[in-house]
């Protein structure tokens, strides 16, 4: 019987492995993907907005070039704690079922095995979930909800919708290779949590019309050739359009949370239950780490302030 399983094998439940490692639990980290497999899929030339002390686990030297890492650097030093570590992490290892025993014992499987556990931490992100827009024509081929790489988009017409800052990345990065970029914005600006030395960048590009932007505005279909947006006067209009980025953002898989039997409060932005102290949830031995313990706000939690889940959670369950 395992002290501790852990869900997911992002930074935070690697900064649970180490914590485990180092209180002398017999633990082990389950991920379905490759090792930080959210931060593997973000976009190729990403800059995090967090410098890398902030980013550091347990103390571990982060070094990076710039004061702000990039997303290689990052996969670097998640990878040498967790090498350098010895952690126990099984990688593409999805886990599918969580059967309840009794409190503090708890049954996992996995599409390789069967696990006995007396504590779960489930840190399992919010990446793998993206927000739909509910619109027709979104499942076609040349909609995404993930952004990669500009070339891809070079002499096309690219739609990009949002304006955080995974839209204001994408928007610039693929303006310089060469799209014709149009953003179509619900709210009335460029968000106020982007970069704030990337922001001024998109505002002028909008301004000196290099990138087209129209705020209080809708999509409202996606066709092989074209989109149909409303604008702010509630007109519909019509773009030619080769590609559409819909970057929306993502949600944390309640069903899991909800099969796992903890409560989520469905009217205060589905935050789930959870003792701050310990980050037990409502099941006994079950705790949650990371930017799913903020329900649907999802910039509530991130790397930086979410590493001192994994403490707590350890404490909790020595003592
Ligand atoms: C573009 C971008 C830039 C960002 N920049 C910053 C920044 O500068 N600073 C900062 O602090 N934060 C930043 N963030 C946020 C940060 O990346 C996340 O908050 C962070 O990844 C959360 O870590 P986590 O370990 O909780 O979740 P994740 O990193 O999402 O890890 C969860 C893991 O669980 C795995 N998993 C899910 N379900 C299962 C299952 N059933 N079985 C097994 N494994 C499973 C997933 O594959 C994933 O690897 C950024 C986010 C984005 C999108």
């Amino acid at each position: 019987m395992l002290d501790v399983l852990i869900i997911g094998a992002g930074p935070i439940g690697i900064a649970c492995a180490l914590e485990a490692k180092k209180n002398n639990l017999n633990y082990i980290a389950v991920e379905k993907g490759a090792l930080v497999n959210s931060l593997y899929n973000y976009p190729s030339n990403m800059t995090f907005f967090s410098t890398s002390e902030k980013l550091e686990i347990d103390e571990i030297p982060f070094i990076s070039n710039n004061s702000k890492p990039t997303k290689q650097e990052a996969l670097e030093y998640y990878r040498r704690v967790a090498t350098s570590n010895q952690l126990n992490i099984n990688l593409f290892e999805e886990v599918i079922e969580v059967v309840k025993k009794s409190d503090y014992h708890y049954q996992i499987v996995t599409n390789k095995q069967t696990y006995n556990t007396k504590n779960l931490i489930v840190s399992t992100g919010f990446y793998d979930i993206p927000n739909p827009l509910n619109i027709p024509g979104e499942d076609l081929p040349k909609v995404s909800h993930y952004y990669r790489d500009p070339h891809y988009y070079s002499m096309q017409k690219l739609v990009v919708v949002g304006a955080s800052n995974s839209s204001v990345d994408a928007a610039l990065e693929t303006y310089r290779k060469g799209a014709d970029v149009t953003m179509i914005v619900r709210g009335e600006q460029i968000g106020e949590r982007v970069k704030y030395w990337v922001r001024p960048d998109i505002i002028n590009r909008i301004k000196e019309g290099s990138i087209k932007a129209y705020f209080n505005a809708e999509l409202n279909q996606i066709f092989e050739d074209k989109v149909t947006f409303k604008d702010e006067n509630g007109k519909i209009q019509t773009l030619e359009n080769d590609f559409v980025l819909a970057l929306t953002g993502y949600q944390p898989n309640f069903s899991f949370l909800e099969k796992l039997g903890i409560e989520i409060n469905k009217q205060q932005k589905y935050i789930p239950t959870y003792n701050e102290e310990t980050m037990e949830t409502n099941q006994k031995g079950i705790y949650l780490a990371g930017v799913i313990c903020g329900g649907l706000e999802t910039h509530k939690w991130f790397i930086e302030n979410s590493i001192i889940h994994a403490e707590k959670i350890i404490k909790a369950i020595k003592s």
